[in-house]
């Protein structure tokens, strides 16, 4: 039985006076659902310190351990900071820093290292759907991106199709079902029916209080990668709720 899991990434969003809203989230922090808040790193100890019926991550890591990275932070330093989780690979990252899905697979292995659940973002974009290639593209970051050694325990899977992320649009259940299935198996193949079965899997892109039901009753569908609609309780709170009830 997967644990189900609605992760919020703040972006480059949030203050101080933001952290007031995860007083909310944590009363819906009730029953079967992680939730989990990944605000800029800046806000990782703040928030950690504020509420601790909320799991708080980061939103990307080096690959080295230290050294002369300027502007870098280590999983080390996120973990120390409270973070329990890191996103890597997400599609703002790999198209604002070029990353490749060898460096997603690098950052992979320190995030583990550290400690860290790395929660590894694939995802195809409008050209690639329009030219049917959504799986192939898939199919190859997940290999690519996802290092030998992932369990349950370490590593989320996050579907966000980039032409759904920050403009409204969403994939249909059918859409969803099909990566989500695609990736189980892909899973399966990798590292065995016991390991890919536990490893939880997140849909990502414009999840909203409004479609969030039908979002979650998509087989395969563990839970939420949510952008703009974590920034506030007010939104959160009821995408939350529907993983309860989903
Ligand atoms: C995201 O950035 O991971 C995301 C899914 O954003 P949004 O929910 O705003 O589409």
């Amino acid at each position: 039985m997967r644990r189900k899991l609605a992760a919020g990434n703040w972006k480059m969003n949030g203050s101080p006076a933001a952290l007031t809203d995860l007083d909310a989230l944590a009363d819906a922090a009730t029953g079967d659902t992680e939730v989990l808040v990944c605000p800029p790193a800046t806000l990782i100890a703040q928030a950690r310190a504020r509420c601790g019926a909320i799991a708080i991550g980061g939103q990307d890591c080096h690959s080295a351990t230290s050294g002369a990275h300027t502007g870098d932070l280590s999983a080390a330093m996120l973990r120390d900071a409270g973070a329990t989780h890191v996103i890597l690979g997400h599609s703002e990252r790999r198209a604002d820093h070029g990353e490749t899905d060898a460096l997603v697979a690098a950052k992979t292995v320190a995030a583990w290292d550290a400690g860290l659940t790395a929660i590894v973002c694939v995802g195809e974009t409008l050209d690639d759907r329009d030219a049917g290639k959504t799986l192939d593209v898939i199919g190859a970051q997940l290999a690519h991106s996802l290092p030998d050694g992932a369990t349950d325990a370490n590593t989320v899977i996050a579907y966000e199709p980039v032409w759904a992320i920050g403009t409204g649009k969403v994939p249909t259940s059918a859409q969803i079902a099909e990566v989500h299935s695609f990736l189980r198996a892909a899973l399966v193949q990798r590292l065995g029916n016991e390991t890919a079965s536990a490893i939880r899997l997140l849909y990502g892109g414009s999840v909203k209080p409004t479609n969030a039901a039908e979002i979650f009753g998509v087989t395969d569908v563990d839970g939420a990668l949510v952008g703009g609609a974590s920034l506030t309780a007010d939104d959160f709170t009821p995408i939350i709720t529907a993983l309860n009830m989903a």
